[in-house]
């Protein structure tokens, strides 16, 4: 596994050591990576002697705060294969982005009757706002089942749809089983009925060579904080034809043209979805963020972790104690079950030793319903992850399997 010796970067992510000075296996980079010292500084000096607000300012701070903020959303616009950085709305998180299309696009073409289609296998923020659209405008949703490895199943997916389905809501890579959609594939069936489609892409962006030309989606949302880049930042894009026709999300300053009681009329997008003091530094640290990304590689991102989660599962596989969700090739997420112990306790246990995974519901309680249990242990990994973090991982489960007997 030569890519995994020259990839792990673990020197540039000071949060991969404890307060202690030792070593912390971090394995739970699916639900927020830790962040590479250029994006720190970067963060830090936007918030220091760069700091000023933005898009209003007559003085030259300022006016350099708003350069750096709108080169942040070209360089996430080249960075998504996007047209034109027109088409990048910044939001707070991928959860917001699935919001704003839900209020904004979906309650203007979405009504009673017609039909979403979500898969089962998605994160809440992909459910919960087409439940509460369904809910205000009669909308019915949709479930495509899964394969028996846990992958979006395209063949279902061609069964549900129907001349009334509008949107076609799925998660580029699943954070609980590291399932990879084959998106390209996906919206072409959505579009067969003239629907759209939406990719919740947060698993996907960190690992993952975007090219929104390719994927010929229609949405796309992803967070900031999961691409190793400060919270509070999120990204929609969507194409510029769709966005002209949305109306405004939320009301205040930045979005509009002209105010007066009379009536007002809205600035064009991306500024339209916009409104009020934007996140302003962590745009900038979000620039740091994708050029670190972007200069490694996300395709080798993806084998790098793939290639760790394939060697996971493999010792995992050895133990004989272990139940193993989702396909045999995947992202770098690996969600298990120990014999006879709650994933709760593994990962306090795993605590103890600088392991740090995920246990509980992973916000996608309708896959647990479907893999008949209430948790699931996970591991998932990052660009900075080595061999070192499995094997530290695998001492903290047989020193739990002692503990348990
Ligand atoms: N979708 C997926 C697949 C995710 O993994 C997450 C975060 N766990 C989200 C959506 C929500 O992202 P955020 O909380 O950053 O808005």
């Amino acid at each position: 596994m030569s890519e995994t010796a020259t990839l792990s970067r673990k020197a540039d992510f000071p949060g991969l050591v404890t307060p202690e000075g030792e070593v912390w296996h971090y394995l739970d980079t699916a639900a927020s990576a830790q962040k590479p010292q250029a994006v720190i500084d970067a963060m830090s000096r936007a918030l220091g002697r760069d700091y000023a607000t933005v898009h209003r300012g007559v003085y030259g701070r300022s006016a350099r705060m708003t350069q750096g903020y709108e080169a942040a959303r070209r360089r996430v616009a080249d960075f998504m294969g996007a047209k034109s950085e027109n088409e990048i709305v910044f939001v707070r998180g991928a959860t917001e982005a699935i919001n704003l299309v839900a209020a904004t696009w979906g309650a203007t073409r979405i009504g009673e009757g017609d039909r979403i289609v979500l898969s089962t296998l998605e994160h809440h923020s992909n459910i919960v706002p087409w439940q509460i659209l369904a809910e205000r405008t009669g909308a019915q949703i949709d479930v495509c089942p899964l394969t028996e490895d846990g992958q979006i199943d395209l063949g279902g997916l061609e069964v549900l749809l129907a001349p009334r389905t509008k949107l076609v809501a799925l998660a580029h890579v699943s954070n609980v089983l590291g399932s990879v959609l084959d998106a390209r594939k996906a919206a072409e069936l959505a579009h067969s009925v003239g629907a759209k489609i939406l990719l919740d892409g947060c698993q996907a962006a960190p690992r993952m060579k975007l090219d929104m030309q390719a994927l010929d989606c229609d949405f796309y949302a992803w967070s900031g904080h999961k691409l190793y880049g400060p919270t509070g930042i999120g990204v929609l894009w969507t194409r510029e034809e769709i966005l002209d026709e949305m109306p405004p999300y939320q009301g205040g300053g930045a979005m509009i043209e002209k105010v007066a009681f009379e009536g007002t009329t809205y600035a064009p997008p991306p500024q339209r979805f916009e409104a009020g003091t934007p996140m302003i530094t962590e745009a900038i640290a979000l620039h740091a963020a994708v050029d670190y990304v972007a200069a490694l590689g996300p395709d080798r991102l993806f084998e790098h972790e793939a290639g760790l989660a394939r060697k996971l599962r493999e010792e995992l596989r050895k133990l004989n104690a272990v139940t193993l969700f989702g396909p045999e090739e995947s992202a770098g997420i690996v969600s298990f079950a120990l014999d006879g112990v709650h994933p709760h306790d593994l990962g306090t246990i795993l605590d103890e030793e600088n392991v740090a995974i995920r246990a509980g519901h992973h916000c996608a309680q309708p896959l647990m319903a479907h893999l008949g249990v209430p948790a699931t242990a996970r591991a998932s990994f990052g660009l900075y992850s080595d061999e070192s973090d499995i094997d530290a991982l695998l001492r903290g489960i047989e020193r739990t399997r002692r503990i348990f007997g």
